[in-house]
């Protein structure tokens, strides 16, 4: 089927050529007032990136993502591999946020939000704006023979691009390995650590080549949230949208022409000077509708409300807007579709609060021997014997743990402890064997459970349970 005229546009792609090549693209430097906003939620997000794993609370990073070790921090909280639920349900509530946010607001997060936008739109295009100059000059430039400027320009630029990529890699090694191990290792000097500094260079080599190359390509072709967009968008989501029915009249996009009375020639409000489609970091005409490769970034935005002011022509011909406020004035509200995901948001926020509110520091696990039943001792003692393994979330070590039976008289014998005295390192576990040992007249039957209180010093830590087997009563 042959597609629709006005559908062309969607054969190909802004940053394809018809050979298939890579149409570079060289945006025009933005300005406006939604600019400014995105700088300043950039500064804002960049400092909190660069800043998060250097902040401690109670001695815990801040935020880290220790896959290594298996140790993570959530503002401060550490998980461990057997809070996991934990972590997963949080990673279903984030998806499911961001899925409900894109319903409603499309692909808001990608230009305000993602690192990916902030670093490419925010950093390194200003870099290159500074160094090469705006649309034109970066045009010329590189179209110009390779002279003493040229060089001289892009080693330069290619020389901070390598060093913010170097320190973004360092940045993404501290919430990889935690920054005190990074401090430690930066003040040891690489010769000592060459098991990272090897990554840290693939790391660096990943960056570079992503913010000094492929750069707009990340958005349109690698970034599975990006792809999804054509499922989660509907006609009543909220997208950087052009408004064609005051923008063309049937006849089409007229230029502008000085001192003509538009309105009485029965013209369309868009004068056809494509400034939207220069300042595009995707290079496409955000008029021929909603596109896969828009990421929201507004650029167009404010700049066709700066051609409109120029011209005498209202703000917000590009504009926030759904489809349906375009074509039929609806206004936004919460569709069902929202309101089914905002109801799973709240169940599952529920679920984890209740979850972390139950969490405790300590996680102990005391398990019968596999294979082994009761044993009959002297004075009418029955003896069980279990393993155990204690785990210490805290920064702080348990130096005197200690087990006790709870409402009921037995003694619990720790094997090879003095004083049935155990010791967990911070953040580290300790395991080992014990005997509980109760008068047969104090048991119910066969099967008896038990309470364990654990006990660091005087602190109750931890409870937990046990199944003590006995002799059947008949
Ligand atoms: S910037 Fe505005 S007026 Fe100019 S082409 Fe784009 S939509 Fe039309
Ligand atoms: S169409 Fe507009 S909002 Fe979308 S990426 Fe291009 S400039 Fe940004």
């Amino acid at each position: 089927m042959e597609t629709p005229e006005n559908e062309i546009f969607r054969d190909s792609i802004g940053t394809v050529n018809k050979d298939g090549k890579r149409n570079w693209v060289y945006p025009k430097k933005p300005s406006g007032p939604l600019y400014e906003k995105r700088k300043l939620v950039s500064y804002i997000l960049l400092a909190f990136l660069f800043v998060s794993p250097f902040i401690k609370i109670n001695g815990n990073q801040f935020l880290m993502f220790n896959v290594l070790e298996r140790r993570f921090n959530i503002f401060g909280f550490p998980f461990w591999p057997q809070d996991f639920h934990l972590f997963v349900i949080s990673m279903i509530i984030g998806v499911i946020f961001i899925i409900l946010f894109t319903v409603g607001f499309g692909r808001i997060f990608c230009g305000w939000i993602c690192p990916q936008t902030i670093f490419m739109e925010m950093v390194f295009r200003r870099i290159e704006y500074w160094i090469d100059g705006d649309r034109n000059k970066q045009i010329r430039l590189d179209k110009q023979k390779w002279n003493a400027e040229k060089i001289r320009k892009r080693l330069f630029k290619w020389s901070i691009f390598l060093f913010i990529s170097f320190l973004i890699s360092n940045i993404f090694l501290a919430y990889l390995i935690g920054s005190d191990k990074l401090l430690r290792y930066v003040s040891e000097g690489p010769a000592d650590n060459l098991g990272t500094l090897f990554p840290l260079l693939i790391f660096t080599a990943v960056f570079y080549f992503i913010f000094a190359w492929f750069r707009e390509q990340v958005c349109i072709i690698a970034c599975p949230y990006g792809r999804l967009q054509g499922v989660l968008l509907d006609n009543k989501s909220i997208v950087v949208a052009y408004d064609h029915k005051r923008g063309e009249d049937e006849n089409g996009r007229k230029k502008w022409r000085k001192n003509e009375d538009r309105k009485a020639l029965g013209h369309g409000d868009c004068i056809d000077c494509f400034q939207c489609v220069h300042v595009c970091p995707t290079n496409i005409d955000i008029r021929n509708g909603t596109q896969l490769e828009c990421v929201n970034c507004t650029a167009c935005i404010d700049e066709c409300d700066d051609i409109m002011e120029k011209v005498g022509l209202p703000k917000g011909l590009i504009r926030y807007a759904s489809e349906n406020e375009i074509e039929k004035k609806e206004k936004f509200k919460i569709t069902n579709r929202m309101k089914g995901y905002i109801a799973v948001l709240i169940i599952l926020t529920g679920i984890l609060l209740g979850m972390l509110a139950l969490r405790t520091d300590v996680d102990a696990k005391i398990l019968r021997l596999p294979g082994q039943r009761y044993e009959y001792k002297d004075d009418n003692i029955v003896s069980n014997v279990f393993t155990y393994k204690l785990l210490n979330k805290t920064i702080n070590d348990f130096d005197n743990v200690r087990f006790e039976i709870r409402g009921i008289k037995g003694t619990i014998n720790v094997v090879a402890h003095e004083n049935n005295q155990i010791i967990v390192p911070a953040e580290g576990f300790a395991e080992g064997t014990l005997f509980i040992e109760l008068k047969k007249n104090l048991l119910k039957g066969d099967k008896n459970k038990l309470t364990i209180d654990i006990y660091n010093n005087e602190q109750l830590i931890e409870t937990t349970e046990v199944n003590f087997l006995g002799p059947r009563s008949y």
